[in-house]
């Protein structure tokens, strides 16, 4: 009997202890699901690198503030980007773009203070709600104090790099209620703020909301005119200034619209590479140009401007090459026309799609030269063949001694470097006279002649070839 009792006593002991085994585990169990659920919580509401409210979790505390806020007090929502990110990204690399946007946020955070919010919605964006302020000044105070401490040099990986941003104000209740249009209409201020220049705050303002929508329609617009292929190229005469003859055209895209009349490639083209329309618009107008330079006589050439964008699409030499293979235009007589901001912004793929491009025998013109870094490496680095001039330089040179010295100095390091110089926007006698005195091989400009449509150059070549001997291509154009 004793030992029976003893038996079950152990096997009740036993129980217990596999019961409070389980027990404990289930604790552990559930402790680390809630620990789980807070992290799942904590990484969907904010950002993962470092660690700022994300657009969810902004927008939940807007409600809780403006729920909140004291009579008669304000909030304002800012919406800023950080100027040139991406190019610093892709220029030192992915680990100091990291540690540069910590950097940012820290200060943002100090500027803001523990009463207000900072956000990252992704990238280089961030938002802000700022703490209860008692008028709109105050909200451009806080912006302004924002703006400077952000241009203080950040010094990171023993580097110094100067930032700058853009800031989009609205402000709770003047502009809006819910988080979505208070956010919208910062959205909207940051655009006109980019737009206005480096390191400046704008408040949104009711007409902006206009202007919105006529980049809508124009959007609309365009997408119409790509499809139906309403968009035309004209082309300008380039010269070579020595013998005074015409070597080549530029194709220009020229647009009018029923409503908004000629719009600007200016305007367009940038609208096209937003909605994802350019690699469309660049085809069809390739494809025309190169039908039509085609038509010219077998010494002139053609040269066609190509969006950034394109020079980060790995196939854009093969479509290049369709093209040419499909029109007949022999290789050498295209020359494509690229920034150095496109350069800059990707330069590995550049470098590789514009390596292609060489070997297949298209020319390289870097156009606008003198506005953008003018870095010396581009023309080391890549294959360069000409370099143009931009037009503010030249038209200056006349009257402005320094627009003389950099059209000069450009001209003696395309020399140097066997790169054919072309200088853009020559208007006046004056000003070709000066470029001619100084070696300048190559121009184009209004003196010469504005883009022209298709039949108007055949016409031109007809003349050239009707004309007595010394007629010379120059002096057919004026
Ligand atoms: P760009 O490539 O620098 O073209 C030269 C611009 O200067 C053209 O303006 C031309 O009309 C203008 N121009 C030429 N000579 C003179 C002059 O003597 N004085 C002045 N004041 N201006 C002169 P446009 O046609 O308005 O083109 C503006 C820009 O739009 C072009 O600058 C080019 O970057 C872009 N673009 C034009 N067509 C295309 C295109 O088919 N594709 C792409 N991606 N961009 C294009
Ligand atoms: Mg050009
Ligand atoms: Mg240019």
């Amino acid at each position: 009997m004793e030992v029976l009792v003893s038996i079950l006593a152990c096997l009740v002991l036993f129980g217990s202890y596999v019961a409070i085994r389980q027990l404990i585990a289930l604790r552990r169990e559930l402790h680390a699901r809630k620990a789980e659920q807070k992290l799942a919580l904590q990484m969907a509401q904010h950002d993962v690198l470092i660690g700022l409210p994300n657009r969810r979790k902004f927008q939940d505390v807007l409600v809780q503030l403006t729920d909140t806020i004291a009579p008669e007090k304000y909030r304002a929502v800012m919406m800023l980007d950080m100027d040139g990110f991406k190019t610093i990204n892709d220029v030192y690399g992915h680990g100091f773009g990291d540690a540069l946007l910590t950097g940012f946020s820290e200060r943002l955070r100090e500027t803001v203070g523990e009463e207000g919010v900072v956000a990252r919605f992704g990238g280089d964006e961030f938002a802000i709600i700022t703490p209860e302020i008692d008028e709109i000044g105050d909200a451009a105070n806080l912006a302004n104090r924002i703006l400077q401490r952000i241009e203080d040099v950040f010094v990171l990986d023993s580097r110094q790099v100067t930032v700058g941003s853009g800031i989009g104000i609205a402000v709770f209740p003047d502009d809006g209620y819910s988080p979505a249009e208070l956010l919208r209409r910062a959205d909207i201020a940051l655009y006109r703020a980019k737009t206005t220049g480096r390191s400046t705050y704008c408040f949104f303002e009711l007409d902006m909301d206009a202007t919105i929508l006529h980049t809508t329609l124009l959007e609309q617009r365009l997408r119409n005119a790509i499809e139906n292929r309403l968009i035309k190229v004209y082309y300008q005469p380039i010269l070579d200034l020595g013998k005074q003859e015409i070597v080549g055209f530029e194709a220009l895209a020229r647009w009018s619209d029923q409503d908004f009349g000629q719009v600007s490639p200016a305007q367009f083209v940038p609208i096209a590479e937003d909605c994802g329309l350019i690699g469309k618009l660049t085809e069809q107008l390739l494809g025309e140009a190169c039908t039509v330079a085609g038509t010219w006589p077998r010494n002139i050439g053609l040269n066609f401007n190509i969006s950034p964008l394109q020079l980060r699409d790995v196939s854009f030499p093969l479509k290049i090459i369709s093209v040419l293979s499909e029109t007949g235009l022999q290789p050498e007589r295209l020359t494509l026309e690229i920034t150095e901001t496109s350069l800059m912004q990707n330069a590995d793929t550049a470098l590789v799609i514009l390596q292609q491009l060489s070997d297949a025998g298209v020319r390289i013109a870097l156009d606008d030269f003198g506005t953008g870094h003018s870095s010396l490496t581009y023309l080391r680095d890549f294959p360069i063949d000409k370099v143009k001039i931009d037009k503010s330089f030249t038209m200056h040179m006349a009257d402005s001694k320094e627009c003389e010295a950099i059209v000069e100095s450009i001209l003696v390091l395309s020399q140097g470097l066997g790169v054919e110089a072309v200088a853009e926007g020559i208007e006046q006698q004056d000003v070709l006279q000066k470029l001619s005195d100084s070696g300048c091989p190559y121009g184009q400009g209004f003196l010469f002649g504005a883009a022209k449509p298709p039949e108007k150059i055949a016409e031109l070549f007809q003349i050239i070839d009707q004309s007595e001997p010394e007629r010379s291509r120059y002096s057919a154009l004026l």
